[in-house]
């Protein structure tokens, strides 16, 4: 999944994420999710946002840019054919363009943070990579030729939103649809670490793509979310940025300037000697014994986490809808100050021996943020209701 204009999809997340609850309640009688991986993917999901506070979207940028410039015939907005062209046309740009991101270990390094959550709720479907939208642009642009931006803007977006609904175990199969759509059965074999499930259905809307290409692959035995090598971090600059890391060690410490290049763009199983996608018998087996994980912390610190987040959660909508009332410095401060909140939330989620120091010196950095002023609007908001209130 990729981007969505979270501010006006707030509401519907949650509300779907209740609905989860609920259903999870009844079917197996505990509630879908845990807190700190459910807290670690809205941390992502939050973080591959905030770029586009400070820049406008390189999705819209770039295919207005080509429309403009290098358009080769319109077809008309209002007709249906050009609606139902942009559906496909979409979706079939999303599916070369995940292919691709799960075969290519520099785009892989950066979709793998969709991958990292070993649970599979609508709280996974959040979960983004921030370096993702600065490649998926480019699968778009062909259809800039010929389809006008409104439409395609539109379909972005159903796109997007559509894939939030299959991230969960609470709706079995569908039925004659999993023929032709992208079910939450297909996509929890894309989220599965077990062999079978490795480098399957890629599909957004419609899973025709995976059958026609051979990437198809329905559920079968009981799928096992997560990276073949997991993270085991809820720190989400380290969930990241961590496999750039990884593969900058590797390109260095590979011989060879041809080997060094296939470190970059050959499949993440890559190594020397190896084919492109590597060996399928190095990914490791399902025991069934797999371990979550998940440091054990005490109660009132989830709650602690939970309350914190919630107010992040509150500041980042605020900033949101009133970023352009915000001058630069007060914009960076508050992004600086939910990317510390999110981190030492992550650290506190491991329960790392130095957690309550980072907790601490973000409480002191509130302090300070909101006395230089860089907070208030929200607060007087507050108080301004108050007022009216007892008015
Ligand atoms: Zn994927
Ligand atoms: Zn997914």
């Amino acid at each position: 999944m990729g981007q969505m204009k979270e501010n006006k999809s707030i509401p519907f997340f949650i509300a779907f994420i209740g609905l989860e609850f609920v259903v999870s309640w009844f079917q197996k009688r505990k509630l879908s999710g845990r807190i700190n991986d459910g807290i670690s993917s809205l941390s992502l999901g939050i973080l591959s946002r905030l770029p586009d506070v400070l820049f406008r979207s390189v999705d819209l940028i770039s295919y207005i840019y080509i429309w403009n410039n290098y358009r080769l015939f319109e077809l008309p907005w209002d007709s249906p054919w050009t609606w139902y062209l942009t559906l496909v046309g979409v979706d079939f740009a999303y599916y070369c363009f995940h292919r691709i991101s799960h075969e290519v270990n520099i785009l892989w390094a950066a979709h793998q943070v969709h991958h990292s959550s070993e649970d599979y709720n609508l709280f996974t479907a959040l979960r983004q990579s921030v370096l993702q939208k600065y490649t998926s642009w480019i699968f778009n642009l062909p259809m800039a030729l010929f389809i006008p931006p409104s439409v395609f803007a539109v379909h972005l977006q159903f796109n997007l939103l559509y894939q939030f609904w299959i991230h969960t175990e609470v709706i079995n199969k569908l039925g004659p649809l999993e023929w032709i759509l992208n079910t939450p059965s297909h996509h929890r074999v894309h989220h599965g670490r077990n062999p079978y499930c490795i480098d399957k259905n890629y599909g957004g809307t419609l899973i025709i793509w995976d059958r026609i290409f051979g990437t198809f692959e329905a559920e079968d035995a009981k799928v096992v979310y997560g990276l073949t090598h997991p993270v085991n971090s809820f720190d989400p600059i380290m969930l990241q940025l961590r496999p750039l890391a990884h593969i900058w060690n590797t390109f260095w410490a590979t011989p060879g300037f041809c080997n060094k290049l296939s470190v970059i763009f050959k499949g993440p199983g890559w190594g020397p000697g190896k084919p492109r996608l590597g060996l399928p018998e190095e990914i490791p087996v399902i025991t069934g014994k797999e371990v979550l994980f998940n440091p054990h912390v005490p109660a009132y610190l989830n709650c602690y986490a939970v309350v914190h987040f919630v107010i992040i959660v509150d500041l980042y909508t605020e900033l949101l809808g009133t970023v352009t009332m915000l001058s630069q410095g007060t914009i960076l401060l508050r992004i600086g100050f939910i990317i510390l909140s999110l981190t030492s939330f992550g650290l506190l989620m491991e329960n790392r021996p130095k957690a309550g120091i980072l907790e601490i010196i973000r409480c002191l950095v509130f302090i300070g943020v909101y006395k230089l002023g860089h907070l208030r609007s929200q607060f007087s908001s507050l108080g301004y209701a108050y007022e009216v209130d007892c008015v």
